[in-house]
């Protein structure tokens, strides 16, 4: 297990959370993933493993389609730092392009077919 620490670009959300050494990431092909292009943690988080800090009226939430999943970015900057999944209802992926120490520009990545999703 790893801590990490992460933020949006212009700092007003900022996160800790404590998880699997991240050693690759995951990119999805539904619709807002596609436009968005972000590569995200390969697990979901449960709520208590990740600390959301900074200013709480920083975060904005879109849903769409089934409204299950929870998009949260900042109101700020508009940068995506972490969602609450479908598949898992609460618990979190996070963005790695916002977690200190990670260059998630060259970590491999799976994808995951949220496209197929009825
Ligand atoms: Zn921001």
């Amino acid at each position: 297990m790893a801590e990490y620490q992460g933020s949006c670009h212009c700092g007003d959300v900022t996160f800790k959370f404590v998880g699997e050494l991240i050693t690759k990431g995951l990119r999805c092909n539904c619709s807002l993933c596609a436009r968005k292009g972000a590569v995200m943690t390969t697990y979901a988080l449960a709520p208590s493993a990740l600390q959301i800090k900074g200013k709480t009226e920083a975060l904005a939430t879109y849903t769409f389609g089934s409204e299950i999943a929870k998009h949260h970015f900042c109101k700020r900057c508009g940068i995506y730092t972490f969602h609450q999944t479908r598949s898992k209802p609460g618990q979190y992926r996070v963005n790695l392009g916002c977690v200190d120490g990670v260059d998630s520009s060259r970590i491999p990545f799976d994808i995951f077919d949220g496209a197929s999703l009825p």
